[in-house]
């Protein structure tokens, strides 16, 4: 019995010891070249990268750039494609969550399990605050009931870090694993993970249902590798579910794709739509430390907690020491990528022990605060695009105790993103009207 071993593609050193008998006994398990050649380029079948012959020389052989991170993969190596044990026919599968869905909820809903049933590939377009984890019940339900195997992924930790709990509570007797670079949990063979979209280079043929949440967001949308190991990842009957909060070509003109918009958030309030605020000398006046008046007052006249986002983790560390000075009162925090209390942080904004948080992009989508107000310090940066501006825009009014709050864009500039985003929104709440 291999159940920890199913659908996966692994290097042996990723197999642990007592399981690599399977190796050689199974002849179903599939053992194939780590690397491919192509006349001057070598291709990873781990994650699809084509990595230039040159630049990727290593004692002799060549190894992969792109999947680095996963753990180094060589010419010299194998992968195993080990296949998945058969499902018993159907295991009733409950779900527990005592909410109901919207009618609009509900009709995406159907519209999502009923591509799943003609195997057809689904497109959700829905507004932040729609709802769309919710939609998803009753078809993780339905795969669950039918002994197939559904897999939810993204491309942030953050929203897998959400998403985990409200999965295992809507579904309390149900194996669900967790996966993602520092987890704590290892693979243990369920029929229902989440994880992030790197994780699925470690799959192969698995999942019959692939969610792909959040699919508009940087690295999965532009991505061709990780794009590659999701298919790879899928069954080859296998349907995928896109979830976005943007629109977007790329990923709506995928092949045998069903579509479905839905424009209004599951409380019914229009998303709020942002407030562009110039300051002039923007970015060089807070190098300087000096803070903007307008933004000073903003802040002062809400009483609700503010998200500040930021470019880039320089900028907002030089400003931290000033807003901490210039609300002592407040409480003040700051959160990016490699920060090491980041969960710790996101859980006390969550609590509302927080009263400014510091942020740069990560916390731009995915998560969910009660009662808070944003501003996009610097929304004229190119590290702002479209999809995150309506993102960040979309972290306010969420709950339907506190539908409403602040969007504010500070700028030097309003640019065509700036633009694009505030136009996109309007629509959306256009939409939701008809
Ligand atoms: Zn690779």
């Amino acid at each position: 019995m291999y159940k920890t071993l199913q659908g996966r593609q692994l290097l042996k050193q990723e197999i642990p010891h007592p399981l690599r008998k399977y190796l050689k006994k199974d002849n179903s398990i599939k053992k194939v070249k780590a690397m491919t050649y192509d006349k001057k380029n070598i291709i990873c079948r781990r994650c699809g990268h084509v990595n230039d012959q040159d630049s990727c020389q290593i004692n002799g052989g060549f190894y992969c750039d792109y999947c680095l991170n996963m753990g180094r993969i060589t010419s010299e190596n194998y992968l195993y494609r080990i296949p998945k044990i058969p499902q018993k026919k159907s295991q009733k599968t409950h779900c527990f969550w005592q909410g109901e869905l919207t009618k609009q909820q509900a009709c995406i809903s159907q519209e999502i399990l009923d591509s799943y049933r003609r195997k057809r590939h689904h497109f959700v377009h829905a507004v932040t605050g729609a709802g769309k984890t919710e939609m998803l019940f009753p078809l993780i339900e339905q795969v669950l009931t039918d002994g197939k195997v559904i897999g939810i992924a993204t491309p942030r930790i953050d929203v897998c870090l959400e998403l985990y709990p409200r999965m295992k509570e809507a579904f309390q007797d149900t194996e669900i694993n967790l996966l993602y670079g520092h987890s704590s949990q290892t693979y243990n063979g369920a029929s229902f993970i989440i994880c992030t979209t790197h994780q699925l280079m470690r799959f192969y043929r698995y999942f019959d249902v692939l969610v792909i949440d959040e699919a508009d967001a940087f690295p999965y949308v532009h991505s061709d590798e990780l794009q590659y190991v999701a298919k790879q990842s899928l069954e080859k009957k296998g349907c995928f579910v896109f979830l976005t909060a943007t629109s977007n070509p790329r990923l709506e003109n995928y092949s045998n794709t069903e579509k479905s918009i839905l424009a209004k958030r599951f409380h019914g309030q229009d998303l709020p739509v942002p407030k562009t605020i110039y300051c002039r000398n923007l970015a060089t006046n807070l190098r300087k430390g000096k803070l903007p008046q307008k933004m000073r007052i903003e802040i002062e006249a809400s009483d609700q907690s503010y998200i500040l986002f930021f470019p880039d983790i320089a900028l907002m560390s030089m400003v931290y020491p000033i807003i901490k000075k210039t609300w002592q009162e407040k409480q003040v925090a700051m959160v990016h990528a490699s920060s090491r209390d980041r969960e710790k942080v996101v859980k006390q904004m969550r609590e509302g022990e927080i009263d400014l948080l510091l942020s740069t992009t990560i916390l731009e989508r995915g998560v969910t605060f009660k009662n808070i107000s944003v501003m996009v310090v610097c929304a004229d940066h190119r590290v702002f695009n479209r999809a995150s501006l309506v993102q960040i825009s979309g972290r306010v009014g969420r709950s339907i105790d506190y539908p409403s709050g602040n969007v504010i864009f500070l700028h030097e500039g309003k640019n065509q993103t700036i633009m694009s985003a505030i136009k996109e929104i309007k629509h959306m709440n256009k939409e939701a009207k008809r």
